[in-house]
């Protein structure tokens, strides 16, 4: 099949790369682990994204996560447009955050007292201060594979050992913070009570996402999370659930009520904000009474709890917090994933997809993956092929075979139909 034109994408390309660094404002959207020039989107719509060039997409990035109602949601966009009238910051509380609030704590069971912020690495940066803050400790325990945003103590990896001090994985991120984190594999008990008898008192959290979705799909055992969260009570350190991805994703509780744990400390992103930038960390009130003004942990933001994001994440959340969102969200999602299962097994292709809720990834495999070591990065060279292909049959994942794909409550039949023939034609040229 023949490559879809991408002409203007490839001039804005050309012109970007004068501007920024690789040409774009976030590393993954430079296409330099799939085929071809990025696409630059010019508009989106429902389950739809449409490029420079006017082709035409079904979208399963959807914005790397926030966009579970699809593209350009009319109630959202309502709702923002009648809130910028009154103009866009002040700088100053506002009735729309106490709304937003309203929303989530009066629906989780998880936090009692929250605080927005503008982005996920805000949100979990100033959570792993907080834990430090509340605890009186400085390490911080992470896992391979888990990525918790940009901020200097989580970019970090593994080294080879069992337990070991994380390399930093960024030039300008100093030795002396990423001491302060030790990075172990997921899935591993042995670590996990290794590096506690190692670093004993001096542990402040450890923090996982709740269900690991940076690294390919990383689906943890029940029994494995809830070992985390005794060993951190045992302990006296706290266990932060990052749930930027799967807050208000798996269900409007996220990740903990789907492993039914309580962690003492849980951060959102991406959905929260109905496509607009929020990030917000909350807990009980006990620990949130450490935060500045009252507490002494300190943590601000110019634009924290902005009006228009604010109206943004109400219009979305309401939505979401209507009766059986998730079940049919999920439902249709995993439908289509099984329909997709069910053509892989026949054909005997060496893919398996593991998913959750209307999250999905495509793993060139036959083994059962749990930990970020498993992946044999010679594998993405089949997603690339698969990504080129999919492009060109009009179908959009993010431009890694690392990356998930996301089914949105804007995908009707047509477009799931669309895109699962998309794939089978896909696979058959990838195998
Ligand atoms: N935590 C997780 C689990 C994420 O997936 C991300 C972003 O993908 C972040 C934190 C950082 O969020 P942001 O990109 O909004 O800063």
């Amino acid at each position: 099949m023949q490559d879809i034109s991408r002409a203007k994408s490839a001039e804005l390309y050309e012109k970007s790369k004068t501007y920024f660094p690789g040409g774009v404002n976030s590393p993954v959207r430079a296409f330099k682990s799939v085929y071809g020039t990025p696409l630059f989107i010019q508009k989106g719509d429902g389950p739809y994204i449409w490029d420079a060039d006017g082709n035409q997409f079904i979208d399963f990035c959807a914005s790397w996560g926030p966009l579970i109602l699809g593209h350009n949601n009319a109630k959202i966009r309502e709702k923002v447009t009648e809130v910028m009238q009154n103009g866009m910051s002040f700088g100053a509380p506002t009735a729309l955050e106490n709304e937003l609030a309203e929303l989530i704590i009066k629906n989780n069971r998880f936090v009692e007292k929250i605080r927005f912020t503008s982005s996920g690495t805000e949100a979990v940066m100033s959570a792993i201060r907080l834990a430090r803050g509340y605890t009186g400790r400085n390490k911080i325990i992470k896992f391979e594979g888990c990525y918790h945003g940009h901020s200097d103590s989580l970019l970090v990896k593994a080294g080879s050992g069992l337990v070991t001090f994380g390399e930093t994985s960024s030039a300008g991120v100093p030795k002396a913070f990423a001491d302060e984190t030790i990075v172990i594999g997921l899935n591993d008990k042995q670590a996990v009570t290794e590096a506690f008898a190692q670093f004993k008192d001096d542990v402040a959290a450890v923090i996982i996402e709740g269900i690991p979705a940076n690294n390919g799909l990383l689906l943890q055992d029940k029994e494995y999370v809830e070992f985390l969260s005794e060993t951190c009570t045992a302990n006296g350190a706290l266990l932060i659930f990052d749930e930027v991805i799967t807050g208000f994703r798996v269900g409007f509780e996220g990740a903990a009520a789907y492993y039914g744990i309580t962690p003492d400390i849980v951060t959102y992103g991406k959905i929260i904000g109905g496509g607009l930038p929020v990030g917000m960390y909350g807990a009980s009130n006990q620990i949130m009474a450490h935060i500045s003004p009252d507490g002494g942990v300190y943590q601000a933001g110019t634009l924290s709890g902005n009006p228009v994001a604010m109206a943004a994440g109400i219009a979305a959340l309401s939505i979401l917090s209507q009766p059986n969102f998730y079940e049919e969200l999920n439902a249709k999602a995993q439908a289509f994933v099984n329909d997709l299962k069910a053509y892989i097994a026949d054909k005997g292709y060496e893919l398996k997809i593991f998913t959750v809720g209307s999250i999905f990834w495509f793993a060139f495999t036959n083994k059962d993956i749990k930990t970020a070591e498993d992946i044999d990065p010679a594998s993405m060279e089949k997603f690339k092929i698969m990504h080129r292909e999919l492009l060109n049959r009009g179908i959009y994942f993010g431009p890694s075979g690392y990356e998930v794909g996301f089914v949105s409550a804007a995908h009707t039949s047509v477009e799931l139909d669309k895109a699962k023939q998309a794939i089978f034609e896909a696979l058959d040229i990838v195998f």
